[in-house]
């Protein structure tokens, strides 16, 4: 976080550095030192701002041609944030994808040796499937009841408001509590799981929400990957 419209944080120009790999967003280049933290949204512009979403690592040659483009001049077609955001997006992704494991999770009532869990208790497991490199991950669950969103779990560890550690080859068995109105209610259950992996230069990778529908007769759950 910076303040508005200033100077990228030192803390923030490390992790783009770390992010791309010291190559330049835009052309790709390997750069060395010839690199510059730009502002995508230029400084003194709508829209500007010092956090590090407006922030994208250039070569010099490419920092001059984003900013040479002349509105009252139009020649080619000039680079838009969304775009340059984008190509920046794609080239942290190639230089940090390495730091993502594989990673499982699910919703189940199932418990090692015991019995089944019952609602409103519902149980989440992860699972760390690769070999190297500890990650950590923001859990981010919704409930919904007949397709309404109805609150998160109670514990914020089920809320997105703590990280967790994974470490290579580790599970995490846990669960959470939904409100209690699902315990006797007949309308359909549904749990949607948004999971963040952050990797070891604190990228944050956010993976596609999945959904689990509740089987009341079964005490079970089906997987839904179009969630609400
Ligand atoms: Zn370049």
């Amino acid at each position: 976080m910076g303040k508005k419209d200033g100077e990228f944080s030192e803390e923030d120009k490390i992790k783009c550095l770390l992010w791309c790999n010291r190559h330049c967003c835009l052309c790709g280049k390997a750069c060395g030192t010839n690199i510059e933290i730009a502002h995508i949204i230029q400084k003194g512009k709508e829209g500007s701002t010092s956090n590090i979403d407006n922030a994208i690592p250039l070569c010099f040659d490419c920092h001059s041609e984003i900013g040479k483009y002349n509105a009252e001049h139009p020649k080619g077609n000039k680079y838009r944030p969304k775009e340059l955001k984008a190509r920046r997006e794609q080239i942290y992704e190639e230089y940090t994808r390495h730091l993502v494991p594989p990673i499982n999770y699910t919703i189940t009532q199932e418990q090692f040796n015991n019995p089944k869990r019952t609602l409103p208790n519902i149980g989440f497991n992860i699972h760390h499937l690769g070999d190297a490199l500890p990650v950590k991950a923001l859990v981010n669950i919704a409930i919904f009841l007949d397709g309404k969103y109805i609150g998160k779990p109670e514990a914020g560890l089920y809320a997105g408001e703590h990280l967790w550690n994974l470490n290579p080859r580790f599970a995490i068995f846990g669960h959470f509590y939904a409100p209690k109105v699902v315990v006797n209610g007949t309308g359909k259950l549904e749990v949607k799981v948004e999971i963040t992996v952050i990797d070891q230069y604190e990228r944050e990778h956010r993976l596609l929400p999945i959904g689990y529908v509740y089987i009341r007769e079964d005490n079970s759950w089906y997987l839904e990957p179009c969630p609400p």
